[in-house]
């Protein structure tokens, strides 16, 4: 039997829309979850997708990559890897299989929310084909994670994370609620597909695979270059809806979408792939820093598309954004390296001597401000007390982020914390565009609890292990520092020479 070729049946098909007979077009489309803009039906007739594809040509396509990447994985020996791995690069292992497997399962319905709402046939075919992918990174990330389940108990957070109250999880579900799932198809498209996906995941995905590869872990890196081959096609559903909706007039509320989302999911890569490349990655594999992946991925990629859209660079940009580039993921890492029992992961501080000299080298400043307090972690783990590198107490959380609220520390300190009274309570922010965001809609925000929140509204069992509990991390499931204190070896011969 002859096939019709591609090219003459495509473009039928992936414009089939209908008018419905039995019920309104608003029935079928309510705004609440199709498109909150109002914006007719003739402007979505235009959807352009960028990046084409067929039923039979996806199947094909993503067989071939999951059989390159399971046969990277069965061909090296994982657990023996995973024995000889540096410590830090345990960390990153342990850090990533937490956070990352339950964000890739609820994109599985945030596609489907656009597959089922979305007013353009052609948005609909390529969420459908966003869904499949999402399910697939979901399960090869799970499938990987759960190979080292026999090496490290860290790794069966990979299912177990998304269904604790654990600190981390709760500031993840937080960011990706706000962008990925409650909102209309439209405004969820823009900030997922373009903020999140186009903006972000690049950090995690190429700028790991390439640490990655450089450091002989070739089948993690097979597994991100899978999955990032699939954000590179299913981000694309942004572009055309900024379009569409520049078309229709709507580009205050389109930039209003990339402002906040851009922020949002900034704050969770800055913490995620911000520390994993800049203090787990061993010394000696690091392609780049932290920095320098954003600049170059964010700061001109995302940069130029943006503006190439008709978009401005966000208000924040030059005042909070840059100056975040080179600051905020070293704060958030001397608190992760503190607070490591409330952790799934052994995080490691990363700042031996010779650590120190590519930090200051790549971040000049670092050993004035972030150096400081380590100066101080340093003496205690040196003269035997390491207690006191655990605080007792528990942080500051923004009431955005639901991170620590950090600022800078040292010669340059500059911690100023933003907050807000509102009916009663006070809510406390990391910055001014943190406060910004929830002010936009106080409705939306306003009933979230942080961790200490939770805590101060005594939602947690009382006592010295209620917060543990509350987390369901009994002993023996809470993080301890990744290399036992080896790290800090270079400062002990130097303290004896002098
Ligand atoms: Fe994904
Ligand atoms: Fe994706």
């Amino acid at each position: 039997m002859g096939m019709l070729a591609t090219r003459d049946w495509y473009d039928l098909a992936r414009q089939t829309n209908w008018t419905p007979k039995y019920i309104s077009t608003e029935q079928m489309f309510p705004p609440q979850f199709s498109d909150g803009y109002g914006i007719g039906m003739e402007f979505w007739e235009e959807f352009d997708e960028p990046y084409k594809v067929t039923y039979r040509d996806y199947v094909q396509t993503q067989r071939e990559k999951e059989v390159g990447a399971y046969s990277v994985k069965s061909a090296t020996s994982r657990s023996e890897f995973y024995r000889k791995a540096e410590p830090g690069w345990k960390s990153m292992l342990q850090f990533h299989f937490g956070s990352i497997p339950f964000v890739e399962y609820g994109s599985v319905s945030a596609f489907a929310r656009m597959t089922r709402f979305g007013k353009a046939p052609g948005m609909r075919n390529m969420a459908t084909f966003g869904s499949l992918d999402e399910t697939r990174h979901s399960q090869i990330q799970m499938f990987f994670g759960y190979e080292f389940i026999g090496e490290h108990r860290a790794f069966d957070w990979a299912h177990k994370a998304p269904n604790t109250d654990n600190w981390v999880v709760i500031s993840e579900r937080h960011c990706f609620d706000d962008v990925e799932h409650t909102r209309d198809a439209v405004s969820s498209a823009i900030m997922t597909n373009f903020s999140f996906e186009q903006g972000f995941t690049n950090l995690q995905f190429i700028a790991l695979s390439a640490d990655a590869k450089k450091y002989g872990d070739y089948s993690f890196s097979a597994m991100l270059q899978t999955v990032q081959s699939d954000e590179a096609r299913h981000s694309q559903i942004g572009e055309p809806l900024i379009e569409i909706m520049l078309k229709a007039g709507r580009k205050e509320e389109a930039q209003r979408l990339i402002d906040i989302s851009f922020w949002r999911v900034w704050k969770q890569f800055s913490a995620l792939s911000g520390v994993s490349i800049d203090y787990y990655t061993p010394l000696e594999r690091r392609e780049h820093s932290f920095k320098e992946f954003v600049e170059n991925f964010v700061c001109t990629q995302f940069l130029r598309n943006l503006n190439a859209l008709g978009l401005d660079k966000p208000w924040y940009w030059d005042d909070h954004f840059l100056p975040d580039i080179n600051t905020y993921h070293h704060a958030q890492q001397i608190g992760i390296y503190l607070y490591r029992a409330t952790q799934w992961w052994d995080a490691v501080a990363g700042v031996s001597p010779r650590e120190r000299d590519w930090l200051e080298q790549k971040y000049p400043g670092w050993n004035d401000t972030f150096g400081q307090t380590w100066g101080v972690i340093i003496e205690n783990v040196l003269s035997g007390r390491t207690d006191r590198t655990e605080p007792q107490f528990l942080p500051m959380f923004c009431n955005m982020t639901g991170l620590e609220l950090t600022g800078i520390p040292g010669k340059n300190w500059k911690v100023k914390a933003e907050h807000l009274d509102l009916d009663g309570r006070r809510y406390h922010f990391g910055s001014p565009v943190d406060k910004w965001i929830f002010e936009l809609e106080p409705e939306r925000y306003k009933g979230h609890l942080s961790f200490i929140d939770r805590f101060v509204a005594g939602l947690m069992p009382a006592g010295p292990e209620g917060a543990f509990e509350y987390m369901n991390m009994p002993v023996g499931d809470r993080g301890v520092c990744g290399d036992n204190y080896a790290w800090a070896n270079g400062y002990r011969n130097r303290a004896a020479a002098e």
